[in-house]
């Protein structure tokens, strides 16, 4: 086989603009060679969940049709990154592999031990940034640490950020040789029987091609209004780009310089682009936290929650992931998980605090469940939110703030509209009641086909009390610790 082929290896960047790995590898002049290998197996790797496996099936079909119609091929392989790569190596005679760099220690570690071998074998190993706005080294604070204070970071974001215009796509792509690759299908990514992503279909559109449509659709219909309406769970006022960010069907700076030129034509109000843009710099936080901490996913930053005294409750984590917890914008939000794989942030805060300090239970094993339903699942940002909902997060909520699910839902859900679509049984309770039924008087209730206990759970716990455990439990932790 020719000399002249270097290996495209594509990570969380499921795109062809904007990549600087492959605009790298193009510029090389040798045959490029796309790859995308499934490693659930390389030493410390965590298994993608189940929501993200049927997105990357999509995401991967599209990639694979684009690259075709540009003339070329994807090559899917499964196993260990490292041993795959040194195999195509050899059937392809490729002299480099280029990539885009991942964050999370797993990766880090992982990449760097394939780097060390191909060096070692005398070929190239180029890895490029693509997945952030700036490097996690690149932002640093006066006393040239790292920033566990998101304000400051976002201020030195962006006065360091210098925006370069995003890289075009390929018009076309050198064809490939004869190399064997796996058929998507067998990789079996997507479940079935039952197939409880069904749903999934009607909501999302993945791919690069659909990561600029939301885009588009975002900026016209809702960056105005994302200052005052983002956390409505009753409208349509966030991007949700959040799939398409963490599978890199987008990158960051194509989503920058879009929200620029929305600005630049007088197109967005300067206030719904500067929020907008700071929720893109959480994201940044996340990965920064991720790329300077040990162990985000599983360790509280904060020491003094490991001796937390959390509770075993098999019986309301399965209420909680059911939405069968009788708070009715609690189980919205868990149901609207389930059957599109995807929560608006407002109301994964209100779960979130829930499970954590109404029913205390560990957060991790909210992260989990997270892990496992959301189709954005990502290993900064779903960690350090959890992390930041506990208390025991980077900037984090106080322990304190404990969410009311009746308040929040009153005054983010006020006319219900949100509820009455992902818990029908109250649909036809009126809007007084919609987020505590248990007030309603038995009549209203009858009327409603509404009977508690029966058609739609009582309150699993007195969010009162559940308070004012939570309160001493965490005002215990803080003792012990100045003790
Ligand atoms: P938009 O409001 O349109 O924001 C645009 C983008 O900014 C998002 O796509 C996301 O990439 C980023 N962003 C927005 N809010 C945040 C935030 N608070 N922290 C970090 N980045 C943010 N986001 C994930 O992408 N993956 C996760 O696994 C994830 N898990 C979460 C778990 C909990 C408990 C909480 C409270 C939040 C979590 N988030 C996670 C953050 C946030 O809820 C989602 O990014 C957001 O709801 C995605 O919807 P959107 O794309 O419409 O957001």
């Amino acid at each position: 086989m020719s000399k002249d082929h270097v290996i495209l290896w594509f990570r969380q960047d499921l795109r062809l603009s904007d990549n600087a790995a492959l605009t790298a590898a193009l510029e090389t002049g040798a045959t490029v060679i796309p790859l995308f290998i499934l490693d659930d197996e390389s030493f410390g790797a965590r298994r993608m969940g189940g929501a993200q496996r049927w997105w990357l099936h999509q995401s991967l079909t599209a990639l694979a049709a684009q690259l075709e119609a540009l003339g070329s091929r994807l090559i899917l392989r499964q196993g260990v990154a490292g041993p795959i790569l040194k195999a195509l190596v050899e059937e392809s005679g490729a002299k480099a592999v280029y990539w885009n760099r991942c964050y999370d220690p797993e990766s880090i570690a992982r990449d760097k031990a394939i780097k060390a071998g191909l060096t070692e074998a005398g070929l190239t190993a180029s890895s490029h940034a693509g997945l952030l706005l700036m490097e996690p080294w690149e932002l640093k604070t006066k006393g040239g640490g790292f920033f566990k204070v998101f304000s400051p970071l976002w201020r030195a974001l962006q006065t360091s950020y210098k925006h370069k215009a995003p890289l075009p796509a390929p018009k076309s792509l050198p064809s490939l040789p004869s190399l064997k690759s796996d058929d998507l299908e067998a990789w079996a990514l997507c479940p079935n029987n039952p197939n409880w992503a069904e749903g999934f279909g009607a909501v999302w559109e993945p791919g690069s091609e659909g990561a600029q449509t939301r885009l588009r659709q975002f900026l016209n219909e809702a960056l105005s209004v994302y200052k005052t309406q983002r956390d409505r769970p009753d409208i349509e006022a966030t991007s949700r780009l959040s799939p398409h960010l963490r599978f890199g069907e987008i990158s960051p700076r194509q989503i920058w310089q879009a929200v620029q030129e929305e600005l630049d034509t007088g197109k967005a109000s300067q206030a719904g682009a500067d929020k907008f843009l700071a929720e893109i710099a959480w994201r940044e936080f996340s990965y920064h936290l991720l790329f300077h901490i040990d162990r985000l996913a599983d360790r509280p930053l904060r020491p003094e929650f490991a001796d937390f005294p959390w509770q075993d409750d098999p019986d309301g984590y399965e209420a909680w992931c059911k939405g069968q917890t009788g708070y009715p914008i609690v189980d919205a939000g868990m149901r609207q998980l389930w059957q599109t794989g995807w929560m608006h942030n407002r109301v994964r805060m209100i779960v979130g605090s829930f499970l954590i300090k109404d029913l205390l239970i560990p957060w991790q094993e909210g992260e989990r469940w997270f892990w496992d339903c959301l189709v954005d699942a990502d290993p900064a940002n779903n960690t350090a939110s959890w992390q930041w909902v506990a208390g025991c997060g980077a900037d984090a909520a106080p322990y304190f703030r404990v969410f009311n699910p009746v308040l929040q839902g009153e005054r983010y859900d006020p006319q219900g509209a949100f509820v009455r679509a992902w818990v029908p049984e109250l649909a036809r309770l009126p809007d007084r009641f919609i987020h505590k039924p248990w007030e309603a008087p038995d009549l209203l209730l009858r009327e409603a086909g509404v009977t508690l206990g029966e058609t739609y759970p009582k309150p699993l716990v007195d969010h009162g009390e559940a308070r004012k455990r939570a309160l001493a439990a965490f005002g215990d932790i803080k003792k012990d610790r100045a003790a």
